[in-house]
């Protein structure tokens, strides 16, 4: 029997797995993760990433084991270190996940070629949606290449199933005698956590957990951040411990019990909905190498977001004045996760009220969360900046003070992140600003909260003019598709 490498990097898992399933119509497969320099980079930048990583990989070299084989770990150039495998292994064909950023997408190629020239087989596989971007292209009657509004994408979505691979029992691993590199640690990486509780196994309990409990009512917990019972499955799906097709088919047979109430029905699709999403992002980065530099919306390509501000520093570390804010970035920097609601508020600031470019809110934010998607952090950005995929005729402003009132009006959220704020009764916090007389010592700590950076009002509506003045001679010019 011949063999077949198969790389391993966001697909962390032998379970549901497209990738393994390619490969193992070529021969025995021989696992192997190869950490280069832009891999190594990414796990340097964030250390709670290093941690889940590390951890996700030595549950995914345990689960080999128990299939009598193991992962082979190298470090260096991905095309050189295949190479050398190839030979050793004397593998017929290599195979591997794609990736949905410019840079990935511009390294599987590069790889595929070097593979290819010397006479092996290379397989890029759809392993990370739950739905490959041509299928939804191929589902959609006006061809095409690809989506760039959601609400068709989501209509065609809708109607596809994913597919599904084989158990990891029916794979076969090859027996070798290739020596394996020690598994990569979270101090190699430069990080100091033992992230417990990052593979498979964890990722599927969450999801059952989810289903059974949070899910049903996923509605409310998307708007109340201090609820914070989202899934959390957004490490998981980076780094492959579950598969998106997993979450959808279980959400579905979740579905199919009867005797849930309506408004948990809906809880659970508009769950399905979020899944969807992320394979809205990924398909735009799949047929939009460029978005990473070029902005989707062409009118938008030289708008002048600056790249700098006064008050930059203050919104990476959550002293912007607005608790909802800071309350957000708080969480992230001390969790690496903030809540979704709460992401686009914050996010919206920096690009409007602070008219700084998305791409440095993104860069920040990609250095403090555990999750690490290129390709779906350039999408959500550009979609708050009002330069991607979000069609809407004017950018959508966020107006913290009213998002607070909505979503957090008695403060419970900003009151656990933010710990001057921690003992100020209520959700009218802008009062302590006005020296109320009706807040009194000893609320020392809630005196050294910073007023706010910037009127929100008044640097909205100078957002708003510059935007009017840049777009109109190019309006009508932007084909929407
Ligand atoms: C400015 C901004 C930046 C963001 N950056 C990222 C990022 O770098 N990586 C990332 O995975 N998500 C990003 N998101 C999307 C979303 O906020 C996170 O996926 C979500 O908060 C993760 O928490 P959860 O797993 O509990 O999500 P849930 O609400 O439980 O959703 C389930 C899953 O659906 C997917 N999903 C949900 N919303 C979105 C969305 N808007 N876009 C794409 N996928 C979605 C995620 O994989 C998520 O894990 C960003 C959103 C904004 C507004």
């Amino acid at each position: 029997m011949s063999t077949a490498i198969y790389r391993f990097a966001r697909d962390l898992r032998l379970d549901d797995h497209a990738g393994l399933s390619a490969a193992a119509a070529h021969g025995d497969i021989v696992p192997v993760l190869i950490v280069d320099r832009d891999l190594e980079a990414r796990l340097c930048s964030s250390p709670r990433r290093a941690a889940f990583f590390c951890c996700a990989v030595s549950a995914l070299d345990g689960a080999l084991r128990e299939r009598g084989s193991a992962l082979i770990v190298r470090h260096g150039a991905v095309a050189e270190v295949l190479q050398q495998l190839i030979r050793d292994a004397q593998a017929g064909a290599v195979a591997w996940s794609a990736s949905y950023d410019g840079a990935g997408m511009q390294s599987d190629t590069q790889v595929q070629d070097v593979m290819e020239e010397s006479g092996t087989r290379a397989i890029v596989v759809h392993d990370s949606p739950a739905i490959p971007p041509e299928e939804s292209t191929a589902a959609r009657s006006s061809g095409g290449d690809g989506y760039r509004a959601f609400a068709p994408y989501y209509e065609t979505w809708r109607e596809l199933a994913p597919g599904s691979y084989e158990a990891p029992l029916l794979l076969s691993f090859a027996r070798t005698q290739l020596q394996s590199e020690k598994l990569p640690q979270p101090k190699d990486f430069g990080s100091p956590e033992a992230e417990a509780g990052a593979g498979p196994a964890p990722a599927r309990e969450k999801l059952d957990a989810f289903l059974r409990g949070a899910g049903l009512q996923y509605a409310f917990a998307l708007n109340v951040p201090a609820d914070d019972r989202t899934s959390h499955l957004s490490a998981d799906l980076t780094f492959g411990t579950i598969a998106a097709r997993t979450i959808v088919r279980e959400t579905h047979a979740r579905l199919d019990d009867p005797f849930l109430l309506s408004e948990e029905r809906a809880s659970l699709r508009l769950f399905l909905r979020s899944i969807a999403m992320r394979d809205f992002f990924l398909q735009l980065g799949w047929y939009n190498p460029r978005s990473a530099d070029e902005t989707l919306q062409e009118k938008m390509r030289d708008f002048p977001f600056a790249d700098s501000h006064p008050q930059l520093d203050a919104w990476r570390e959550g002293r912007t004045g607005y608790p909802v804010i800071d309350a957000g970035i708080r969480q992230l920097r001390a969790t690496g996760w903030m809540h979704p609601r709460v992401r686009a508020i914050a996010a919206s600031f920096l690009c409007f009220d602070l008219g700084v470019d998305w791409r440095l809110g993104m860069a920040e934010w990609e250095r403090q969360l555990v999750e690490d998607d290129p390709a779906i952090a350039i999408g959500n950005w550009q979609w708050i900046a009002g330069v991607g995929a979000d069609l809407a005729a004017y950018p959508r402003i966020y107006n913290p003070r009213k998002q607070a009132r909505r979503f957090d009006p008695n403060g419970v959220y900003a009151r656990k992140w933010i710990a001057e704020l921690a003992h100020v009764p209520g959700g009218g916090f802008d009062s302590l600003r006005l020296g109320s007389p009706q807040i009194e010592l000893p609320l020392h700590a809630a005196q050294s909260y910073p007023r706010p950076v910037v009127d929100h009002e008044r640097a909205a509506r100078e957002f708003l003019k510059r935007y009017q003045e840049f777009v109109k001679p190019v309006a009508g010019h932007q084909a929407n598709r």
